[in-house]
């Protein structure tokens, strides 16, 4: 079911999910394998409007329209481990609690709520989602109003896909998001920005409902002096401008020790020129701002700095040239907020310790990029900052580890996701003991004379 709903309806297809829910249906371990494999046909035959949907919401050139589609190979890591995921864990036990066994029992949450930003607008509706149902749950949906075509294409493959008490999408703005945070999930996972984010933990408060909020902010790439610089600057470009830099664990900035900052600046400078022409509006393979908002806000944060490269516009257009920035400092808009666009400022640093103080000074970032050969370097990197994660040596490429978990720290978010994390993150780890009748030692019951010395002993006091 899809709709753009008033209060009353939600309700209504809130009621309809638990009534679903309570049939035991969603999580019975075929009808889950069943859903995943439906929803993964669904994307194959959904997959030229899904590109051209974020063609046009963001002119996403077709290349990276398939990220979105990319998401299969998520849903395919899922399937084949779901078994394993699902089963009872055992835990082990001390000497001193036998003959009990005890494990852990997987058990679905209820009906979870997923709202999704405009950046990679399927992706990151269907990622959780693969999690949600994984888990036995059922689930409802709301895309990102701002990037409406994506919005329709996931109405209709929901619609088609799944039944309404299972999983549902609502379309709508702020008002139905609002709308739906009134009523009580059982798991509100929530993937945009730290304002928004705020918003929805207090309102998940109202009925104690857990979040997981997978934010944003500002990702520092560190280049310091033992790098390859020809495939370090391949890779910062790619990771700051696909998508023109729309990407939650783009590079916000790169912070470079100032031995290479020469030649890294001539190799950026080169390497845009590579990847997008002397004029990268008409390069076909780099994408729009999404909205007008979005755009005259990346264009103020070009007042301050140097144009090293781009720096040039068209707001007809909405296109922003991927643009290097000089002699920035760090209380200038640029590096106050998430730039969230494609403006990569350079800033620079003597001594590592520099750079790892500037980090630590701000809030946690979502990622953290080091290019460095040194393992030393990395060590002291790894050891002195924290993000929600980290690639050495690239960008971007961590989030498509399935086996690793994706969220953020502190401002950047919390709880993680992907492949068995997710279906943790949408699952009570339910505790079990089992204990038999048939040993019954009387030593923890009242009265509890003469019994003290002998617990002092059991807990481990002498
Ligand atoms: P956003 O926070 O503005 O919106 C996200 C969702 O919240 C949308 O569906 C929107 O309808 C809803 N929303 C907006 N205002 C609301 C309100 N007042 N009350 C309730 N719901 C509201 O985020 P965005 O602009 O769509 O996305 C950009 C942000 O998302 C960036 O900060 C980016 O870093 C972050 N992001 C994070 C990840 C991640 O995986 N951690 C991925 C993509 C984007």
């Amino acid at each position: 079911m899809t709709l753009t709903a008033p209060q009353s309806t939600i309700s209504d297809l809130l009621t309809h999910q638990r009534d679903f829910f309570a049939t035991g249906k969603p999580r019975d371990l075929g009808f889950r394998l069943d859903a995943l494999n439906q929803l993964r046909a669904a994307i194959v035959e959904y997959q030229a409007d899904i590109i051209a949907a974020v063609r046009q919401d963001l002119g996403r050139p077709e290349f990276e329209g398939y990220f979105e589609v990319g998401v299969i190979s998520e849903l395919d890591y899922v399937i084949k481990h779901l078994h394993k995921w699902a089963k009872r864990r055992k835990a082990s036990l001390p000497l001193s609690q036998w003959p009990s066994s005890a494990w852990v029992q997987p058990e679905p949450l209820g009906v979870a709520l997923i709202i999704g930003p405009w950046n990679y607008p399927f992706q990151l509706i269907i990622s959780p989602l693969i999690g949600a149902i994984a888990a036995g749950n059922c689930a409802m949906l709301k895309p990102s109003e701002l990037a409406p075509a994506t919005s329709g294409v996931l109405a209709d493959l929901v619609k088609s896909t799944f039944d309404p008490g299972h999983v549902a999408l609502v379309e709508g703005g702020v008002d139905v998001a609002q709308a739906l945070l009134a009523e009580p999930f059982d798991h509100i996972f929530f993937t945009g920005g730290e304002r928004v984010g705020k918003i929805v933990m207090q309102a998940a408060a109202q009925h104690l409902t857990p979040v997981t909020l997978e934010l944003g902010g500002k990702s520092p790439c560190i280049v310091d002096t033992d790098i390859n610089l020809e495939v370090a600057v391949k890779r910062i470009v790619w990771g700051k401008f696909l998508n023109a830099g729309q990407t939650c664990i783009a590079p916000d900035y790169v912070l470079v020790h100032e031995a290479v900052k020469p030649a890294l600046v001539k190799a950026l400078q080169q390497r845009l020129k590579d990847c997008y022409g002397d004029h990268p509006a008409q390069s076909p393979d780099y994408a729009r701002i999404v909205n007008d908002r979005q755009f005259e806000r990346l264009i103020s944060l070009l007042d301050y700095g140097t144009v090293l490269a781009g720096g040039t516009y068209d707001r007809g257009d909405r296109y922003i040239a991927p643009t290097l920035l000089d002699d920035v400092a760090w209380y200038h808009p640029v590096m106050q907020e998430e730039i969230f666009g494609p403006i990569l400022p350079i800033l620079t640093y003597q001594e590592l310790s520099d750079a790892i103080a500037a980090i630590n000074q701000r809030p946690k970032p979502l990622a953290l990029y080091l290019f460095s050969h040194d393992q030393q370097v990395q060590k002291t990197v790894l050891d002195q900052t924290s993000a929600g994660s980290v690639c050495l040596n690239d960008t971007i490429f961590q989030v498509s580890a399935w086996d690793l978990p994706f969220g953020g720290v502190g401002h950047s978010g919390m709880g993680a996701y992907h492949g068995k994390y997710s279906f943790d993150t949408f699952s009570n780890l339910k505790s079990v003991m089992k204990r038999p009748s048939w040993l019954d030692i009387d030593w923890r019951y009242p009265p509890y004379q003469g019994k003290v010395k002998q617990f002092r002993q059991f807990i481990g006091l002498s």
